[in-house]
């Protein structure tokens, strides 16, 4: 990367009750891709200084991480009218199935990254189809992108077609030639078992999933407690167990490294288990919304110490982009929800829930400069002092996609509007 200073408005999160705003400030982007200084205009030191300067097209944040969505489900969002379960048999999997068109897949794929970046969103981590070549596909589009991509097939070996089911020991197989040729191939590619749920996954499918993770340090991502019919499914496969949760602690599936989607309906108990295990939540309320699957406990997140952020989980949920998930988190919970709220939970505190903090989710120094410019009605009476919680009310509750101007990572642009 060459380096550069970007001058504009910033913005970027401390915590979730404290956000650094400056009307005139400056991110400078070192030749490691780093952030090198971001901070107010007057500070800025001489070395810093020293770099070529360029103006910022909006207000500078750090890029957006949707830790939930489904690549394959890209243009089946918006098909209303079932619930969770049926929603899948009459609409995703029959889509889900047309991925075993090797070009179909890559036209997807392609679409897919680009409407990421369009979105302002810099990490991902995304589901695929069941098939191992649009998997592949998959990866060489992210790798194009230069997003950073967790990436992982959606593995089943029961109760779904055919055509998208697989033996255990196929999907083992195949998910271990994947990863040994994905996984950390470059800095920004991650490779995630990702055993669809645990009513569509035996035991031995989910165990050997979980060793698989376990023995390459992937990701493992999955969905529990979605919807009261789901849970059903998940008690009667496994009544042996006390909890849906339980079914993946029993398979070794929860760790730091795990994303459990969802979670809505989650037991104290199994609140419990998640912090016990330091396994990550996806709070994903724009699909909750949709497919009318519940309202996420906020309250009861908040006592806890379980990481979480959000999730577009498209195609449940419409968009990729990431502030209408945000404001979303917001309706669902019936009341005024402080902007820095969900703006953290799609920043600041999604790195965290990823063990990525240290890279990623903020404006800080030494940080990577993953960062977006957005177009920002910033505008107040004469006498106004400008807040972070006005630009934070801004992005959250008053932005559209095409706001999105500019995007980097690492330093990178990797999306400009104009
Ligand atoms: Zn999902």
């Amino acid at each position: 990367v060459t380096p550069f200073r970007l001058h504009g408005p910033l913005l970027s999160p401390v915590s979730e009750i404290e956000f650094r705003f400056f009307l005139r400030g400056v991110v400078a982007v070192g030749g490691d891709g780093r952030i090198a200084y971001s901070g107010p205009e007057p500070d800025l030191p001489e070395y810093a200084a020293a770099l070529p300067r360029r103006e910022s097209p909006g207000l500078l944040l750090p890029g957006f991480i949707d830790l939930h969505t489904h690549l394959p489900q890209y243009n089946a969002r918006g098909r209303c009218g079932a619930s969770l379960l049926e929603w899948l048999d009459r609409h995703i999997y029959p889509e889900e199935i047309r991925f075993a068109d090797a070009s179909y897949a890559r036209e997807v794929s392609k679409h897919f990254f680009r409407a990421l970046a369009a979105s302002g969103t810099t990490t991902a981590a995304v589901y695929c189809s069941a098939h191992a070549e649009a998997a592949r596909t998959a990866f060489e589009e992210a790798e194009r992108s230069r997003l950073r991509i967790i990436l992982g097939r959606t593995l089943m070996d029961r109760n779904a077609p055919p055509e998208l089911v697989e033996t255990p020991a196929t999907s083992l197989r195949e998910d271990e030639e994947l990863i040994s040729h994905w996984h950390r191939r470059t800095e920004r590619l991650w490779c995630a078992v990702t055993p669809r749920f645990a009513p569509s996954c035996s035991m031995e499918l989910m165990r050997g999933a979980a060793r698989l993770a376990e023995r390459h340090g992937c990701y493992v991502q999955t969905h529990v407690n979605e919807s009261p019919a789901e849970i059903a499914r998940a008690r009667e496969l496994f009544p042996e167990l006390g909890s849906y949760t339980e079914v993946y602690e029993t398979a070794g599936l929860l760790g730091e490294r795990t994303l459990l989607a969802h979670n809505i309906h989650a037991t104290e108990s199994e609140l419990d288990l998640c912090e016990r295990t330091a396994c990550a939540v996806v709070h994903c309320p724009e699909a909750n919304l949709f497919l009318g699957s519940g309202r996420f406990p906020l309250k009861k997140y908040r006592n806890r110490t379980i990481r979480y952020g959000l999730g577009s989980d498209v195609g449940a949920g419409t968009t990729l982009f990431m502030p209408q998930i945000m404001r979303s988190m917001a309706w669902v919970q019936q009341e005024n929800l402080h902007p820095f709220i969900p703006l953290y939970r799609a920043t600041a505190g999604a790195a965290e829930a990823l063990s990525l903090e240290r890279n990623i989710g903020a404006l800080d120094t030494g940080l990577c400069a993953d960062m977006i410019a957005m177009r920002c009605d910033l505008e107040t009476g004469e006498d106004a002092e400008l807040s972070a919680e006005d630009a934070a009310s801004a992005v959250v509750y008053r932005s559209q996609p095409s706001d999105i101007l500019a995007v980097w990572v690492a330093g990178e642009q990797v999306f400009s509007s104009a």
